[in-house]
């Protein structure tokens, strides 16, 4: 995990890299109208888009590619979602997820301890149950009926690094967020300073070679966050929203500034009414940051969004936001757009 300052420093070698092995390009999200297409947040979302083509490129269902995408990151141990994450303040990884289709199906899982693979428990839910969401101890209840196994609750070496790093100060203070780089190998140092919060998710949408949409979102949440702490990404409207007639989008960062203005359905709904997916990411980053007049420099909301002729296009408060397109020809890192530095 990584402050805003070293991210971007960092961000600006790995970019580097990135242009040399041909995977990161300057964004031009109109370039990519394709079908099927797959996007998703951040660097970590190369690996996932290659677990969705499996599905996608042989014909499969969105619905198959959105879950088996996110579910590489949430396996991940080198990654910020899945069990491998941060910890909530007391010491436990507490995981949030959902996941749509085309026929406005959807299913949630948040607060959920010890399942490896909360998308999947989110898609239960949507197919077994009379319900949407399902949360803490009920979600694993479920989940355990449902034969996912219950994991250890030990913490991965990265994230009790991290953890032991953060209680020094034990300090709850949104100072500035900071995202991850998604990869934590042998080399990874926590830098983050006390008091900042992190972000740590996955978002994907995609639409399959009959042109339907669906969506996933998975995430360990803000790391270090308050027990009980719930954000945007298992919300539906907020985290992801897909409407097939019109687009999909999924969003990142600051959960309870995108809940606020119930980010991925108002994106939609611009889409309905005609912006691209640019545009209308832009626009709701813009309204987050007149809601938040001052505070706004100091919180990241991103955006990524889809429509039905598969443009996808996204935006971002602060530089630094990256999603990754896959195509059956493009494989890429986008860098987005953003309204500040
Ligand atoms: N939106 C997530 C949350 O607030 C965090 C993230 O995107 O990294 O829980």
């Amino acid at each position: 995990m990584l402050n805003r300052r070293k991210f971007l420093a960092l961000s600006a070698l790995g970019s580097t890299a990135l242009f040399e092995k041909g995977l990161l390009a300057a964004g031009k999200p109109n370039d990519f109208t394709a079908k099927p297409i797959v996007v998703s947040t951040w660097e970590p979302g190369i690996e996932a888009n290659k677990g969705a083509w499996k599905i996608l490129g042989s014909g499969g269902r969105a619905l198959d590619a959105v879950e088996a995408g996110v579910m590489v990151t949430e396996a991940s141990q080198n990654c910020c979602v899945g069990l491998g994450a941060n910890p909530d303040r007391d010491g436990y990884v507490t995981l949030d997820a959902c996941i749509m289709d085309e026929f406005f199906n959807c299913g949630s899982v948040a607060f959920l301890e010890r399942i490896k693979h909360p998308v999947s428990v989110a898609r239960r839910v949507m197919e077994k149950t009379p319900h949407v969401m399902l949360v803490g101890s009920g979600a694993q209840q479920f989940a355990i009926s449902e034969g996912f196994p219950l994991e250890d609750q030990k913490l991965s070496s990265e994230a009790q690094k991290a953890y032991n790093y953060w209680l020094k100060n034990s300090e709850y203070k949104p100072v500035m967020n900071i995202e991850s780089k998604g990869n934590r190998g042998p080399s990874y140092q926590p830098v983050f300073k006390s008091g900042e919060f992190n972000h740590d998710t996955i978002g994907m949408v995609a639409m399959d070679i009959n042109g339907n949409l669906s969506g996933s979102c998975t995430t360990s949440g803000m790391g270090f966050k308050m027990r009980g702490r719930v954000g945007d990404s298992p919300i539906i409207g907020a985290g992801l929203f897909v409407d097939n007639e019109v687009g999909a989008c999924t969003a990142t960062g600051q959960g309870e500034d995108v809940i606020r203005i119930v980010g991925s359905h108002t994106v939609v709904e611009w889409m309905r009414q005609g912006l691209t997916p640019e545009a209308a990411c832009k626009k709701a980053v813009e309204r987050i940051v007149k809601i938040k007049k001052d505070k706004a420099k100091d919180i990241q909301v991103a955006f990524l969004a889809l429509n039905k002729k598969g443009v996808a296009g996204a935006f971002a408060i602060h530089k630094g936001f990256s999603y990754a397109i896959k195509t059956g020809n493009i494989e890429k890192l986008i860098p987005a757009k953003s309204l500040m530095d």
